[in-house]
């Protein structure tokens, strides 16, 4: 199965998201993470995520279109040591507003390194989707959890590191960009999240192409 993703644009706030009704499924992490790394590997492609770390777009939503009905978000990476604090600050309250009020948001991919386990920043995160005041109404976004680099673990190091991920009860996909280990179950729960929204023709239709 093919998840061809082409960049369509970058969002620095939230009115500047598209219009459309597409699955969104959105990728959050902290900076050095692998997330790039990991997109390229789930669609295949060398390149595809550096477009999302060119100068201007490393600090918005940068959106890639995948066939007529999904759409992968690239969200900031945060926890850069050197970004300004201010800047920090816009990027979380930028995140966690897409996360709390994205209706068309499916699913959150956190991406978490392996050897390093959730921190505050991603228990945060994770309990967002969870927020009985954000407006989803009990009808929540899916957590995936993703445990990236698994290949600088050594085989005995594995049961450890993964017992640092039971704090957010959802069992991590242990994935490399490197080996490719992960990769494919991954990219199949992500297409499989497809069938389960399924979306009228005419919403499809109703994009706005303001790209
Ligand atoms: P991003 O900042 O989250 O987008 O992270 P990148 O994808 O740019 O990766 C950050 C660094 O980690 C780079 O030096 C990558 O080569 C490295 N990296 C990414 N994925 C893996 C992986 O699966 N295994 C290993 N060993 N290194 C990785």
């Amino acid at each position: 199965m093919r998840l061809d993703a082409e960049f369509l644009r970058s969002a620095s706030k939230i009115a500047e998201c598209p219009r459309w009704e597409r699955v969104e499924i959105a990728f959050a992490g902290r900076s050095n993470v692998g997330k790039s790394s990991l997109l390229n590997s789930l669609a295949g492609r060398k390149n595809l995520a550096r477009i999302s770390k060119t100068p201007g777009r490393t600090r918005g939503l940068n959106y890639f279109t995948v066939g007529e009905r999904l759409a992968l978000v690239d969200l900031p990476g945060y926890g850069f040591a050197k970004m300004p604090r201010s800047e920090a600050e816009r990027i979380a309250i930028l995140v966690r507003q897409y996360v709390c009020q994205r209706r068309q948001l499916k699913a959150l991919v956190l991406l978490i390194d392996a050897r390093r386990g959730p921190q505050k920043e991603e228990l945060g995160l994770a309990q967002l989707l969870r927020d009985p005041s954000s407006s989803w109404a009990g009808n929540y976004p899916r957590l995936i959890v993703v445990a990236t680099k698994c290949d600088k673990l050594k085989r005995a190091e594995r049961a450890p590191a993964l017992r640092r991920f039971e704090v957010l009860d959802v069992a991590p996909a242990i994935c490399s960009a490197r080996t490719g280990e992960g990769i494919d179950p991954l990219r199949r729960e992500i297409l499989n999240l497809l069938s389960a929204h399924p979306t009228t023709a005419s919403s499809a239709a109703a994009e706005d192409e303001l790209s």
